[in-house]
């Protein structure tokens, strides 16, 4: 059971960083989101939480919030696109 919520989770949590990484509250910086945007392929590679990435040590902060994701519309955590 604790392994059908947690896959539930990171689904939501990935296309959330995809679609709205501002709403991403319970992580610092969205990693997922980083991760893509700054093509950090040896870092970054959490979608539901960046623990992991404190663990392995790949985890590396950027200054992500720039006027781009700023000034885009601001949506409710559930507007996504579910399929
Ligand atoms: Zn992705």
């Amino acid at each position: 059971m604790g392994a059908l919520v947690y896959a539930a989770f990171s689904a939501y949590a990935h296309q959330l960083q995809h679609e709205n990484p501002t709403r991403c509250f319970w992580m610092k910086m969205p990693v997922h989101y980083v991760h893509h945007k700054y093509g950090m392929w040896h870092h970054n590679f959490g979608l539901a939480v960046d623990w992991w990435d404190h663990v392995f040590g790949t985890y590396k902060l950027v200054d992500w919030l720039t006027e781009e994701e700023l000034n885009r519309p601001q949506r409710g955590y559930l507007e996504l696109r579910w399929w």
